[in-house]
């Protein structure tokens, strides 16, 4: 290459010599020059527009292959097209990579769609014509919230937390329920896949259904066999000795049983029922006096101390009977699992999330590994302690249930030998003032 712009510079110097020594013998040095440099011009003229024409021909075609060039001109004819070939090769490349892609979405039973940082939809599968009835070409950057118009799909799509997906029935068919999952990419675009989970959530209702259907069939008849086994223990003299024993094994196993039994119905209804719109101003000191007398009128023989700490102008917008029994449950566990004498508070703060109620207790704590799985049902961490204590391992489960319909979390820490917390973290749009719980309950 560099020879080639060397060899045109060489031959340019030897035919301007060349000119110059014809000019002298001549006699006129300058006009030959003259003539020679036209002449030059003419050529390299000549050249460029065979470039020209050659660039302008392959414009919206494949390239075709150049025109002949000497020298510098036949270099970069040549670089060009093969410059040209690169880009074309790599376009073709490109385009079927695109292809496959689209191909193998388009075979995909899930909905995937692009869209844009505006929120316009910018491409999606036949799944998503389907599932959320986007058409094509009509529908092309449409904003997404004008074709899913639910309220609640607005309000997930608007926060932009996706870490957990969303439940919805199809827009199109009300029959298909529907999970999307939305993630952030590039800049501000978003892609969102949408699954039929119709037969999975037909399922899960089903569960729901059977567990609360059979404990309210179990309910009359443990209520009926307590009732009779209580009458006949009040009636202990006239029951032969060696039936006393089994008898009080079996009252206390059937009041074990009323208490699961009542648990998984107060499960399956916070499960079924939707959350209810109409909250009250809750003013949480009362609210965990009232805990607090409970817990310790249960506890009274162990002689535990129950400390509470709260200020009086802090109110929560919830339902109070899911309030009172989650926070119960947790006060009512720090009163079995602690010590006699042990000590046991009650507390709730404002922090920058909201609001955080605590329950903690000095008590025998929990081992780490086992603080994961403590709201799962029926998950005990010491099967006899639980037990010996009436428990029903239903309690934290319902706590994990009553805090996520009221937007918040439970949030566990504890040092085995040194006590336990349980947190109730609430979010602060929960919080209200005295003055904004008055002025609520004026205008409700
Ligand atoms: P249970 O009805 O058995 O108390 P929960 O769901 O309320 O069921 O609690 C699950 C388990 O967590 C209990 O079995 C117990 O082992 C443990 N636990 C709960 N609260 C405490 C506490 N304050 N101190 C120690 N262990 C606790």
């Amino acid at each position: 290459m560099l020879s080639d712009w060397h060899s045109a510079l060489k031959r340019l110097t030897l035919i301007f010599l060349a000119l110059l020594l014809a000019g002298w013998l001549v006699g006129a040095p300058a006009l030959v020059v003259l003539a020679g440099t036209i002449v030059y011009l003419i050529y390299h003229l000549r050249q460029l527009r065979r470039l020209y024409n050659w660039l302008r021909d392959n414009q919206n075609s494949e390239p075709s292959p150049p025109p002949e060039g000497r020298g510098i001109w036949g270099f970069i004819f040549d670089g060009i097209y093969l410059l040209q070939r690169r880009e074309r090769d790599a376009l073709t490349h490109l385009r079927s990579i695109i292809d496959k892609a689209q191909e193998s979405t388009g075979a995909l039973e899930m909905a995937v769609v692009m869209i844009s940082s505006k929120n316009g939809l910018e491409w999606w599968n036949p799944a998503a014509s389907r599932l959320l009835g986007f058409q094509s070409p009509k529908d092309r950057n449409q904003p997404v919230t004008n074709l899913v118009r639910e309220p609640q799909f607005i309000t997930y799509y608007n926060t932009g937390h996706f870490n957990s997906p969303l439940k919805l029935s199809s827009p199109v068919n009300p029959t298909l329920m529907l999970e999307f999952q939305i993630t952030s990419f590039g800049e501000g675009e978003r892609l969102m896949l949408v699954r039929d989970i119709s037969q999975l959530h037909r399922l899960e209702m089903m569960r729901k259904d059977f567990v609360g259907n059979v404990s309210h069939e179990l309910r009359t008849p443990i209520t009926v066999i307590t009732g009779y086994l209580e009458t006949m223990l009040d009636d202990r003299q006239n029951i032969p000795p060696r039936w006393g024993r089994p008898l009080e094994q079996m009252y206390q196993q059937s009041q074990r049983m009323e208490h699961i039994i009542r648990d998984l119905l107060t499960l399956s209804q916070l499960e079924t029922r939707s959350a209810s719109k109409q909250l009250s101003a809750v003013q949480l000191q009362s609210l965990l006096r009232d805990i607090k007398q409970d817990a310790e009128q249960i506890s009274q023989a162990k002689k535990q101390i129950f400390k509470l700490d709260c200020d009086p102008d802090l109110y929560i917008r919830g339902n109070i009977n899911e309030l009172y029994s989650a926070i119960s449950n947790l006060a009512i566990n720090a009163a079995k699992y602690t010590q006699p004498g042990g000590s046991i508070e009650l507390s709730a703060v404002r922090n920058a999330n909201g609001l955080r109620i605590t329950v903690s207790d000095n008590g025998p704590g929990i081992d780490a590994h086992h603080i994961p799985r403590l709201t799962e049902r029926f998950y005990r961490v010491d099967e006899s302690r639980s037990t010996d204590t009436g428990g029903t391992g239903l309690g934290l489960a319902i706590v994990k249930h009553v805090l996520a319909r009221h937007g918040g979390f439970l949030d566990i820490s504890s040092k085995v030998g040194k006590g336990s917390q349980f947190s109730c973290q609430l979010p602060a749009d929960r919080v209200l003032t005295a003055e904004q719980a008055t002025a609520r309950a004026k205008t409700d």
